[in-house]
Order: structure tokens, then C-alpha cells, then sequence
């Protein structure tokens, strides 16, 4: 079986599906693997790297996924070049970020042209598939880069200094939603030696808050709200007032607030008003990772650094292909991992909708949109 990794498309994308080291593995299961010339040289591997790990370099997209079997992307195929969907055969499994439940479209595409469509977002995120887990392993890298990027930003040193010239005191770091990427961004703004603080609704990570070293910010109210499979859930209208008192006591002497607060398909909550960025000291950065899905902040703009009241607002795109060595490492890992669930010891490949892995990821097959949530997403 053919397995196809084409350069990524994306403008700015610098990832790749599948490091060398990923074509190794692959190929030790039986697999042929066939790369795009390039497709891994924003990543630190070059073709010479790939031909070593045993995989075949073509010159097109169009030569790699001719015949392949199986498709790696980082990204969703782009419905702006016809041909990103098109050039995939009939009856081949595409592994990639989809973005199924707001891309009904490419959804409608890959069911039509007989694709079975593996979504990464979809990898139920069970114990069992933590290391398929592709939503965590970048959100990690967020979680680390946008405290480089705040800390870049900052017109101030992050850890205490006491030397010749006098005592500096250290940045005081405040981090709203302590899930994958927030706990991270804990941990690096700590071993920058900031003062953090950090909030989430859910109470269960209070624990995991201090034990980075980090102040768990303690709500006089029940600001709890715990949804599913460990997710969030929204607040009531009262708790959300109740947390935004809290924020706006917080924000004031920060300065630098990291938000990744995000409810599974919903808009991102809003934690902190333009109120409360023109009571935050000048200077003051905001790095808003909800960004793209409407934003914590309410002057974020995805995107774009803001300047408002003095406070550098920034709503980063694709944080993840900034760090793109570690970040294609990470996730290709997690499609190896994903494929061993449905490639057998000779290369063989048997999908089975009964895997608890295969079956809450799988978005299209034989000719259907077979996911349950994504049909009701396009109202099918
Ligand atoms: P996410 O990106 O959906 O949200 C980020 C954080 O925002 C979450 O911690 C959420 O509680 C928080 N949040 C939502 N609304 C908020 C509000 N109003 N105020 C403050 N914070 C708010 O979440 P994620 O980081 O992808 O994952 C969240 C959780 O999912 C994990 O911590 C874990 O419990 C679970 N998870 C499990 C596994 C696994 O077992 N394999 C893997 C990854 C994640």
C-alpha cells in the first residue's frame, strides 16, 4: 500500500505530516511511502533525509497521491485548488485536521469523491489514544510559544534580577484556561521565573495549576462548569459575571495574560472586556490563543497585533508551524500511532468502525458523511 505525504499548502504552514523518522516506522509495517520534494525542508528534514528513512521523493503532489492508498496532511485539503481533493483516489483514507464541524464542504467533497476521511480533531481524547493525540501535541507547542511570544513583547525582563544596578522585580503572569496549551504556557512563563496566576472553570485542575508552581486564583462564587469527556462547558449568565469580577481584579497588576479558554463548538468565552485591558498597566501584552475562534479578549483580532490603551493585544494564527521541527516530530507520531490502529503487520490495511479510535474519527466513507456529530453539524 502506497502512502502519500504531500507538501503542505497553507500560506505559512512550515510542518509536515510525517518526519523521517515516521517513514521508518511506517515502512517497517509494510507500507511504501512516497513524499513531495520539500514537503519536510521547513522542518529540518530534507529529501536525502527521506530517501533515507526508505521512502520515495517525487517532484508533484500529483505524483505522490497517484495510486497511494493512504494520505498524511497537517492541514485540510484547500477547496481553493480543486485539485488538493481531486488527485486523492477513490477509496483512499486521508489522515488529517479537517476541520469537519466548519468545513462542510470539503465534508460534501471527500464523501463525494468516495474518500474515507480520517479527522485528527476527532481522536476521542481517551487514555488509550493520548499518543494520537494531535490536538494536545500542538496545543503544547502554543502553550510554550505564545509565552516566547508575549515575553519578546514585553518591555520588561520576566525573572527577578538582583545585581549590581539594582534589584529588578519579576513579570507577573496570569494564564486563563489551564487545559493542554495553558498548562504548558504555565510552565514555560515559571521557568522564565514570572509570578503566575491561573484560572479555568474546571475545578480539576487546580491540582495541576499548583503543582507548576502557579497560584490557582480562587473564586468567592461557584465558578465551575464541567462538561463532557473533560471538556468545559459555558458558564450561566451569573457565574460568567461572577468570573469576569474575578479577571478584572486579576488583570490589573499583570503583565502578560495568556487566555486559551475555548468550549467545544461554541464561540470562545469572553474573559476579559476592553474595560479591563485599559485598567492594565501600558505596556502590558496579551497573548489571546482563542483567537481564531472568536477570541477571550474583546479587542483581539485574529491575526493582527492590537495596541489598545497601551496593551499589545495578540491574536496569533497557526501558532504551531512556528516551532516546526518539534511540532511535525510530535504529530507525526500521533499519525503513526493512528495508523497502526488500521495497518496490519504486512501493510495491510483493515478499518474497523467498531475501534473506539477509528470509529469517532472517521468523518466520510463509501460515498457517506458517516460521523453522527459532523451530520448533524451540516443538518444532513
Ligand atoms: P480546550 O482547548 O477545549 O479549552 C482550554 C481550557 O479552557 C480548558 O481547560 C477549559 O476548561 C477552559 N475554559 C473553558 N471555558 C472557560 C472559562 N469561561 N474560563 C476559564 N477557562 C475556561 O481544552 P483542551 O486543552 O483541549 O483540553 C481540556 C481537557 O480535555 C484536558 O485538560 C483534559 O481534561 C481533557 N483531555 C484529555 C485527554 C486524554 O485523556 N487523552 C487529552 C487531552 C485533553
Amino acid at each position: 500500500m502506497k502512502v502519500a505525504v504531500p507538501k503542505e499548502t497553507r500560506s505559512g504552514e512550515l510542518r509536515v505530516a510525517l518526519v523521517p523518522l515516521g517513514v521508518t516506522a511506517l515502512v517497517k509495517s509494510g507500507l511504501q511511502v512516497t513524499v513531495e520534494a520539500g514537503a519536510g525542508a521547513a522542518s529540518g528534514a530534507s529529501d536525502d533525509d527521506y530517501r533515507a528513512a526508505g521512502a520515495t521523493v517525487v517532484s508533484s503532489a500529483a505524483e505522490a497521491l497517484a495510486g497511494a492508498g493512504i494520505v498524511l496532511r497537517v492541514n485540510p485539503p484547500s477547496l481553493a485548488d480543486p485539485d488538493e481533493v481531486s488527485g486523492i483516489e477513490r477509496g483512499a483514507i486521508l489522515v488529517s485536521f479537517l476541520s469537519p464541524l466548519t468545513n462542510p464542504e470539503l465534508v460534501r467533497r471527500l464523501a463525494d469523491g468516495g474518500i474515507t476521511g480520517i479527522s485528527m480533531e476527532l481522536v476521542p481524547r481517551i487514555t488509550r489514544a493520548q499518543s494520537m493525540d494531535a490536538l494536545s501535541s500542538q496545543a503544547t507547542v502554543a502553550g510554550y510559544k505564545a509565552v516566547l511570544l508575549a515575553a519578546g513583547h514585553l518591555p520588561k525582563l520576566l525573572p527577578m534580577f538582583t545585581t549590581a544596578a539594582g534589584t529588578i522585580r519579576p513579570a507577573k503572569a496570569l494564564v486563563l484556561g489551564a487545559g493542554v496549551a495553558g498548562l504548558q504556557a504555565i510552565a514555560t512563563a515559571r521557568r522564565l521565573g514570572a509570578i503566575v496566576e491561573a484560572f479555568d472553570v474546571r475545578p480539576a485542575v487546580k491540582e495541576q495549576v499548583e503543582s507548576l508552581g502557579a497560584k490557582f486564583l480562587e473564586a468567592e462564587a461557584d465558578v465551575t462548569a464541567e462538561g463532557e469527556g473533560g471538556y468545559a462547558k459555558e458558564l450561566s449568565e451569573e457565574q460568567h459575571k461572577k468570573e469576569l469580577e474575578l479577571i478584572a481584579g486579576a488583570v490589573v497588576d499583570t503583565d502578560i495574560v495568556i487566555t486559551t479558554a475555548q468550549i467545544p463548538g461554541r464561540d470562545a468565552p469572553l474573559l476579559i472586556t476592553e474595560e479591563m485591558v485599559r485598567s492594565m498597566r501600558p505596556g502590558s501584552v496579551i497573548v489571546d490563543l482563542a483567537s481564531e475562534s472568536g477570541g477571550n479578549c474583546e479587542v483581539t483580532k485574529h491575526g493582527e497585533t492590537v495596541v489598545s490603551h497601551g496593551v499589545q493585544v495578540i491574536g496569533p494564527i497557526n501558532l504551531p508551524a512556528s516551532i516546526p521541527v518539534h511540532a511535525s516530530q510530535m504529530y507525526s507520531k500521533n499519525i503513526t500511532t493512528l495508523l497502526a490502529e488500521f495497518v496490519g503487520k504486512e501493510g495491510e490495511v483493515a478499518l474497523e468502525f467498531e475501534n473506539d479510535v477509528i470509529g469517532p474519527s472517521t468523518v466520510t466513507h463509501g460515498g457517506e458523511v458517516t460521523n453522527e456529530r459532523v451530520r448533524d453539524a451540516l443538518g444532513s
